[in-house]
């Protein structure tokens, strides 16, 4: 758990960069730090690692005072990824990996092998290890930017802005893939963002910043969708949030209509899915349905877009 304990950053004739910051960040689980530029996201992530000194107040990991920790000892145990990977330019994607646990006593023979490991992982075969960043696309080099910051095996993670600097089609993948890699490792992640999709998408708790550093909320991507605390917040998590909590909600309970073979569909879904899943097909679909899969990938019946409106009003309280 990381603990920021009414935590207050002025920088040197600044204005205040962080404005009393209290907040817990469980365990294992991805916090999302997201806001509109310049609202204090990368000055609390590096306060957490001490690249930063705050003004006032106290952050702890698991109950210590980062604050009286050995630097080099503390770091060890954070990992950190940024924007651009930053990687080292005039060296291997191996020896990239392979650096710190080298710095930390590791062989230099057991740090290749386990890098090589961590690049498969993220998803880059081993032909990619002897190549030099420069010859890595920027999704490339974010996945090795991942690698790297796993590679000392840290619980703590602080990623800023880590999917930015790619395209939208490469930071879904990236996406996927990191949260598959998150679910088998359960690292305790503070990832700076300025898009709240992402936030919701990868945050299991979220934590939305306004301007002058202010914490303006906090809680899972479902309260915030449900329960914005003011106008900032729903404002900032956008006018379709109704649509966005639908994401959370599943098909399960739908009521279908009996499917005939006559019904011809583009769409399909089946009760894993989402309740947004089954809008988006309805309504993109020429007829407006979407047809449900059984356990036997069959169809087993159909829903109108209208159904999942009737299934949605049904539910209000
Ligand atoms: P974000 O990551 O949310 O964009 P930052 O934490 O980088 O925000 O910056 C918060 C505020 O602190 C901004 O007003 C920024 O200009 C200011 N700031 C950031 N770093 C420094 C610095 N090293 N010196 C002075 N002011 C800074
Ligand atoms: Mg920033």
């Amino acid at each position: 758990m990381i603990t920021f304990d009414d935590v207050v950053k002025v920088y040197p004739g600044g204005s205040t960069a962080v404005d009393h910051l209290s907040v817990e960040l469980p365990t294992g689980k991805l916090t999302a730090l997201v806001g509109p530029s310049g609202c204090g996201k990368t000055t609390s992530l590096r306060m957490i690692n001490r690249m930063v000194a705050p003004t006032a107040g106290r952050i702890l990991i698991d109950g210590r005072d980062v604050a009286g920790q050995d630097e080099a000892t503390l770091r060890r145990g954070i990992g950190y990824v940024i924007q651009h990977a930053g990687l080292f330019p005039h060296r291997t994607v191996l020896d990239n990996v392979a650096t710190v646990p080298v710095l930390v006593g590791k062989t230099r023979r057991e740090a290749r092998k386990s890098a090589l490991e961590l690049l498969e992982r993220v998803g880059l075969s081993e032909e990619f290890a002897k190549r030099y960043p420069a010859q890595l696309s920027g999704g490339q080099q974010q996945r090795v930017g991942v690698a790297r910051a796993l590679a000392a095996d840290p619980p703590v993670m602080l990623m800023d802005e880590p999917f930015s600097a790619v395209d939208p089609v490469v930071r879904e993948q990236l996406h996927r893939e990191f949260l598959r890699l998150q679910q088998e490792l359960g690292k305790t992640i503070a990832m700076v963002t300025h898009d709240i999709d992402e936030a919701i998408k990868l945050g299991d708790m979220v934590a939305i910043f306004r301007q002058g550093g202010v914490l303006a909320q906090f809680g899972t991507p479902q309260e915030l969708l449900a329960k914005p605390a003011d106008d900032f917040v729903a404002e900032f998590v956008g006018r379709d949030r109704g649509l966005r909590s639908l994401s959370f909600d599943s098909a399960a309970d739908l009521t279908v209509r009996p499917y005939t073979a006559d019904i011809a569909y583009e769409g399909s879904f089946t009760k894993a899915d989402s309740l947004r899943l089954v809008i988006d097909l309805a309504i993109r679909s020429p007829k407006g349905i979407a047809v449900r899969l059984g356990a036997d990938g069959e169809p087993d019946g159909y829903v109108t877009h209208h159904d999942v409106a009737d299934h949605l009003a049904g539910r209000q309280p």
